[in-house]
């Protein structure tokens, strides 16, 4: 049966596959008793699904080590010590002992054992809870005889587009990119991690399809368009035809999008706007760097644990920084310190909080384990000689936030100076502004930092409270409620009170609209995928400044985000048209 599945465009791009159907969640185990003289051999069962789970964990590790290296590969030994545990053994015989069969006995034991898990005071250990159950998943799967939809071993070389309900950036950085050229999700949102990630990796993807797993079983031809955000079921020959002539198009406009990436970020009447790309893992850099933006205004370091067993240590994490500050030369660098928690947890974490987005994450994290936070800011500090870092912290909601790390920076400083390596002391720290605290009092921390970038995903998420992950809530996300704009003003005006930099790093950095609305507030640095660097230097080059003020004015003059939008639009598309510029390649702008 033909049909087109409507979703959210996440990361454009249009592909050509098999889809390929990942159910990753634990199976429902129905209740067996057996009787006593079958004992033996379920237990003997038993320990068969370990040995088969043992043997493809090795299998897993192998792959993993070659293609990521053997820290990413180290998760694998986790759950193979997991499967090793004697009490896992135990517990489990001793129900099977009981007249339980042996799914039904393995099942009981990780569902207390997670439960246990998830309540432990300590986070790191909560955090394990991600490697129970994908053990949990493994074991069943083979004790159940269900067809095999390990996430990370896919078939090879099939071009596929990769169906699920919902992807973990963990399990997004453990994809095998040489098998997904595509992604599609029920859930998510434009601003979820996974479509972020999704466009940093280059990956088209459509998210927030709500309902397509229903209609997919695996193996069926589609065609995903991720700039539309839509997944086409069977395609005819023709439709197949037209979507491979689309794609030989836009590799055909590849020049002239290159042209104007490395073009002068300039308005019409000559107000320079400074973009700078977001850096989402290490290797982004060299891509990133001839990007034509100018230099980094988010990396998001956390993505250098994602996906991975245990913390990177200084030396690691120092040569990751390094790798960016290099093929930056001069240019700014900003990183951002951990932004662990909310969706983004290392591997076998899964949220064991109620809100985690309002938890233990972020800089709360990292202040509450300041020997972690150490390592970290210790690597920072001495890839900070390689070229011009500058230091970000994520979710501040107070000036104790930024006091607080200056003072681990200052102890810090003693321990890199008694190891005698070369380090830079004095590195820039500025603050993500990104939660109404932080905008509405930014003129409490202005004293302590040395610049602010305003983190739009996050901002909209706790301003409007909407969740930026929930494809229900997708239409309420709004970056143009005058709220949201209001208190991105109010950033602005405290930062050029106080001859602070402001820049705006989140998505709607490169929404069009969006652009000329921020330019009109006074906002002159903005952080974007290196791939949206063209289209946003497009309208920068297309406006008169003067034009953008007026619209900024009566954008936060407005009363809803419908009427912001519609005034944006209407006076963003006559002011290209005023000025004799082509429009049509502006997707999100109309
Ligand atoms: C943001 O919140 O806008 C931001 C840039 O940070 P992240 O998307 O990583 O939360
Ligand atoms: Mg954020």
């Amino acid at each position: 049966m033909q049909s087109v599945l409507r979703g959210i465009p996440a990361s454009p791009g249009i592909v050509v596959g098999p889809v390929h159907v990942l159910r990753w969640e634990v199976p429902e185990v129905r209740q067996r008793v057996i009787d006593d003289s079958e004992i033996p051999a379920e237990i003997q069962r038993l320990h068969d699904a370990f040995e088969r789970a043992r043997e493809r964990l090795r299998h897993l590790r192998v792959r993993a080590e070659a293609a990521a290296g053997p820290e990413e590969a180290a998760i694998f030994d986790v759950q193979v010590s997991i499967l090793d545990d004697k009490q896992l053994t135990e517990s489990s015989e001793a129900l099977i002992r009981q007249n339980l069969g042996a799914e039904k006995a393995f099942d009981l034991v990780l569902l207390e054992w997670r439960q246990h898990f998830a309540r432990h005071t300590a986070p790191m250990l909560r955090e394990r809870v991600g490697d129970l159950t994908d053990v949990h998943i493994r074991v069943l799967s083979i004790l159940l005889d269900l067809p095999d939809h390990d996430p990370v071993d896919l078939p090879r070389g099939t071009n596929a587009i990769l169906v699920t309900h919902d992807l973990t950036p963990s399990l997004t950085m453990q994809l095998d990119r040489e098998c997904i050229s595509a992604i599609a999700t029920d859930a998510g949102t434009a601003t979820a991690h996974v479509a972020i990630l999704a466009r940093s990796l280059g990956l088209p993807a459509v998210v927030g399809l709500r309902n397509a797993l229903s209609y997919l079983h695996g193996g069926e031809v589609a065609i995903l368009n991720g700039q539309e955000g839509t997944l086409m079921i069977a395609p005819t020959d023709a439709e197949i035809a037209f979507a491979r002539q689309r794609v030989a198009e836009e590799a055909g406009q590849a020049d002239q999008v290159r042209e104007l990436a490395m073009s002068e970020s300039i308005t019409i009447d000559g107000v320079r706007i400074t973009i700078r790309a977001n850096v989402d893992v290490p290797d982004e850099s060299e891509m990133a760097a001839a990007s034509g933006a100018d230099g980094v205004g988010l990396m998001r370091t956390e993505f250098l644990v994602v996906g991975r067993a245990n913390m990177p240590d200084e030396d690691e994490q120092y040569r990751a920084y390094r790798r960016v500050l290099k093929a930056f030369g001069s240019r700014p660098v900003i990183i951002r310190t951990f932004d662990i928690g909310g969706d983004k947890l290392p591997i076998g974490g899964f949220p064991s909080e109620a809100n985690p987005f309002l938890g233990w994450r972020a800089i709360r994290m990292c202040l509450d384990e300041s020997e972690l936070f150490k390592v970290q800011l210790k690597a920072l500090m001495r890839a900070g000689v390689h070229g011009d870092l500058r230091v970000m912290l994520p979710l501040v909601v107070t000036v104790d936030e930024v006091r607080e790390t200056r003072q681990l920076m200052e102890a810090c400083v003693e321990e890199l100076s008694a190891r005698r390596v070369p380090f830079r002391a004095d590195l820039p720290l500025g603050v993500m502004v990104e939660t109404p605290a932080a905008a509405i009092a930014s003129d409490t921390l202005v004293r302590d930092v040395d610049f602010f970038s305003i983190g739009s995903n996050d901002l909209v998420q706790y301003t409007l409270a909407v969740d930026r992950g929930n494809a229900n809530l997708a239409p309420r996300f709004t970056p143009f409620h005058p709220a949201v704009l209001r208190l991105m003003a109010q950033v602005q005006s405290t930062g050029s009170a106080h001859g602070i930099d402001v820049s705006v790093c989140g998505e709607m950095a490169s929404q069009p609209l969006a652009v000329f609305a921020m330019i009109g507030m006074g906002i002159r640095q903005l952080s974007v995928a290196p791939r949206a660097v063209a289209g946003v230097k497009r309208v920068i080059r297309g406006v008169r400044l003067a034009a953008a003020v007026e619209a900024a004015q009566a954008a936060l003059a407005s009363g809803t985000a419908r009427e912001v939008e519609t005034l944006l639009r209407r006076r963003l598309r006559a002011e290209l048209d005023s000025q004799g510029r082509e429009h049509s390649g502006l997707p999100a702008l109309f």
